[in-house]
């Protein structure tokens, strides 16, 4: 707080834009990265540039990286008046995103390395595929440190190779081509992963997202851990990794569901791979007329896990994304024998966990079923969460057991 006592003369920033808050209360106040565009005074900046953000009084706030197309105008940095943002500090920061998932996660060679605000890169996603790195820009303010970004990554994983998934509408926001390429080095996908003994194969140019769902690592051994001899549905399977990893613990049957065709066939490859294809079969569906059709038949699953893509971007769809959640839950619901249990996520940041607890329990009203909430998951710990960014905690998990 000393620090912001003193303020800074005008026009003491070396050059640096400055921009101000409006007067009033401010989320950046209390350390949250993001600043929109409403809350800072008329202001002229390139997009790209550093700026130093003051407050209505001219009081030091931090300084951070600006975007002039996007409702989020500013991503801070630093709030200290002393660390510059500048490439070294990227560099810095990615050096130290990569040795805290090491120590982490020692003998993994795939998990996400660097995850946006909560590694104070806002706007930057790498995940990590063994040799390959796949790279998100997502702030136009970053583009200026590209050189940075990839440097750091080759001096720090000495990949083979990094794939920018670029083509990502958020990035229409920034005004940043929509376009994937190759950032650095040589291309090699698909790439094959490990997970809890599971071998993945992952495409990384048509997979979705960046190619692997990582967030799940924690949930997936969770959900699975008593699977022996169980019969499973895995719905919104991807290429299987729930599914495939209770039968590698012993399921004796697992069914998984997915509408993307590509990757039902991957998660196929895949239980083939792993010697499982006899315990699993994998269906292209539409995963709310599949359980529809399924759960008319009544309890057939000792264990249902639920992974659904987010069904609400944005504040205004969140009724309707609430009601999608209550029928897949219903239905779920309805299909796991008594004293099974559902795993159920929810990805939308503007369905809160209170939301989604509540809605899962109306689900549970509905289908006459009496359901315990034994614990709640979250992303895994290399998608760590910035506390003072709630947007950046976005998955939920629910293990329930269900009864009559
Ligand atoms: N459970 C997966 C990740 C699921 S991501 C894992 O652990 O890797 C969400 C998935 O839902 C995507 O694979 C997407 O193709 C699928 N999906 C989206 N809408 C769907 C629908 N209506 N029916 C079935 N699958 C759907």
């Amino acid at each position: 707080m000393a620090e912001r006592a003193e303020d800074p003369a005008p026009g003491a920033t070396d050059g640096i834009h400055e921009v101000r808050l409006k007067p009033g209360r401010h989320r950046a106040l209390e350390g949250c990265p993001w600043i929109f565009r409403g809350e800072l005074l008329r202001h002229e900046v390139p997009t790209g540039s550093v700026v130093q953000v003051l407050d209505s009084t001219g009081r030091f706030v931090g300084r951070g990286l600006y975007s002039a197309t996007s409702a989020i105008a500013v991503r801070l940095l630093s709030w200290t008046r002393t660390v510059a943002v500048d490439g070294a500090l990227v560099r810095d920061r990615i050096r130290r995103a990569v040795e805290f998932r090491r120590r982490l996660y020692p003998d993994r060679q795939a998990m996400r390395l660097v995850n946006s605000e909560a590694d104070g890169l806002p706007g930057l996603i790498v995940d990590r595929y063994g040799p390959m790195l796949v790279m998100q820009v997502l702030a136009a303010g970053l583009m200026p440190f590209y050189d940075d970004i990839v440097e750091a990554l080759v001096e720090a994983v000495d990949p083979e190779g990094i794939y920018e998934r670029g083509a990502v509408p958020v990035r229409r926001y920034e005004a940043l081509p929509l376009e994937d390429r190759l950032a650095w080095g040589r291309w090699i996908s698909p790439v094959e992963v490990e997970e809890h003994g599971l071998r993945l194969t992952v495409d990384l140019a048509e997979g979705q997202k960046t190619g692997h769902f990582f967030d799940q690592y924690e949930n997936r051994d969770r959900a699975t851990r008593n699977a022996a001899g169980l019969d499973v549905a895995d719905v919104f399977c991807y290429t299987g990794a729930f599914g495939l990893l209770a039968a590698a613990r012993g399921a004796a049957s697992v069914v998984g569901v997915d509408s993307d065709p590509d990757a039902v066939g991957r998660a196929e490859a895949n239980a083939a791979a792993n010697g499982l294809a006899h315990r699993t079969r994998f269906v292209t569906a539409n995963a709310f007329d599949w359980l529809r059709a399924e759960s008319a038949g009544g309890p057939a699953y000792d264990l249902v896990i639920l992974d659904p893509p987010a069904f609400t971007k944005s504040r205004a769809s969140r009724e309707a994304a609430l009601r999608g959640y209550r029928e897949i839950n219903l239905r779920a619901l309805k299909l796991v024998r008594p004293g099974g249990q559902l795993v159920t996520s929810s990805c939308s940041y503007h369905v809160s966990l209170d939301d989604f607890i509540a809605v899962v329990g109306q689900a549970a009203h509905d289908a006459h079923r009496h359901v315990r909430l034994l614990a709640v998951g979250g992303q895994a710990p290399d998608h760590p969460v910035h506390p003072a960014l709630p947007e950046s905690r976005y998955l939920k998990c629910l293990f329930l057991a269900v009864e009559e």
